[in-house]
C-alpha cells in the first residue's frame, strides 16, 4: 500500500512516497515552493523513482505554506502536526525538535507518546530562516548547499552583528570590500543565524533528544553554531528536509487504514 505526502513549502516542494506506513520508497524536493511548478514536479520525479503511476497511491496528505492549494489530496494537516509525527517516526526519544525552513523556524517539544506539549515560532523576520542564508549566499556568490563546508575553512572569527536580514546584507558587503575571509564572513553569518535560532528555542523546555529538520539542517555550519549556542548535542537525518512530507505520508498511510478496515 503506497501513501504520499507533500510538503508545499516557502521555498521547496518535497513529496514522498511510503510503503505499508513503514518503508520510503521514494523522496524528492524541487527549489521552489508554493504557487510554482515545484509540487507537481516533485510528485512526478517520485512517481516515476518508484514505477508507480498516482492511481497507485491510495491516499495523500498535504502540508505547509501552500497544502491548501493542493486540492487533490485527500487530507491537509499542518506543518506543525506533520513535522512532530515525522520526527517522532525517525527518532522516538525526541524531545524537541527545531525546524528552519526556508521562511520561519519553530521549535517544538513533544512529549514521550509524540504529541507536541508546547511549541514557539518565528514567521514575522526573515533573520533566523533560511531566507537569511538564501540573501548571504547570493551576495557571497558561494551555492547555499556549500555554505557549510565553506564556514567550516574559517579561521578568524567576524562579526555580523545586525539581526535584520537587510542591515545583515549590508554588513556582509562592507566585511567584503574590506577582503575578509569568505569563509570566515560565512561562520559569522553561521553563528548570527544560531543565535537567533536559539533564543526562540530558549522560550520552550529544551530536553534531550533534540533533533533539527528542515532545509537549513543540512548546514552542518548551522547544525554546529546551535550546538554552542544551545550546550546540547543535535541530531539530524538525511531526510530533514523531507521530514514534514514523511509525517504527511505517515498522516497519509492512517486515513488509508482507517478507510480499509482490516479483514478478520
Ligand atoms: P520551506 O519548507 O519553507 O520551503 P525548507 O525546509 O525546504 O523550507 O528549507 C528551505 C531552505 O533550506 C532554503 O531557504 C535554504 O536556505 C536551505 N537549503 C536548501 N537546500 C539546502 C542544502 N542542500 N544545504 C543547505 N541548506 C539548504
Amino acid at each position: 500500500m503506497y501513501t504520499m505526502g507533500l510538503d508545499i513549502g516557502s521555498t521547496a516542494s518535497k513529496c514522498l512516497v511510503l510503503k505499508d506506513g513503514q518503508t520510503i520508497v521514494g523522496q524528492a524536493a524541487v527549489p521552489v515552493g508554493a504557487g510554482t511548478s515545484g509540487p507537481k514536479r516533485a510528485i512526478e520525479k517520485v512517481l516515476t523513482e518508484v514505477g508507480i503511476t498516482i492511481d497507485q497511491v491510495v491516499a495523500t496528505v498535504a502540508t505547509g505554506y501552500g497544502r491548501h492549494t493542493m486540492k487533490q489530496a485527500d487530507k491537509q494537516v499542518s506543518e506543525l502536526s506533520c513535522h512532530a509525527k515525522g520526527a517522532y517516526f525517525l527518532f522516538p526519544n525526541i524531545s524537541t525538535l527545531i525546524d528552519i525552513g526556508g521562511q520561519d523556524a519553530k521549535a517544538l517539544q513533544i512529549g514521550p507518546d509524540g504529541k507536541i506539549l508546547n511549541f514557539v515560532m518565528n514567521d514575522k523576520c526573515a533573520a533566523g530562516t533560511g531566507r537569511f542564508l538564501d540573501v548571504m549566499a547570493r551576495v557571497l556568490e558561494v551555492p547555499v548547499e556549500r555554505m557549510g563546508e565553506e564556514g567550516e575553512k574559517s579561521t578568524q572569527q567576524v562579526e555580523i552583528s545586525s539581526t535584520c536580514t537587510v542591515f545583515a546584507e549590508s554588513e556582509v558587503i562592507s566585511h567584503l570590500s574590506k577582503e575578509e575571509a569568505i569563509c570566515d564572513i560565512i561562520n559569522g553569518i553561521h553563528r548570527s543565524i544560531a543565535r537567533r535560532v536559539s533564543s526562540l528555542v530558549k522560550r520552550i523546555k529544551v530536553c534531550d533528544e533534540v533533533v533539527i529538520t528542515g532545509g537549513v539542517a543540512q548546514n552542518r555550519g548551522v547544525v554546529k553554531a546551535l550546538e554552542e549556542e544551545l550546550k546540547v548535542s543535535i541530531q539530524s537525518s538525511p531526510l530533514a528536509q523531507l521530514n514534514g512530507a514523511l509525517g504527511a505520508a505517515l498522516f497519509a498511510y492512517d486515513l488509508a487504514i482507517k478507510a480499509v478496515p482490516e479483514k478478520n
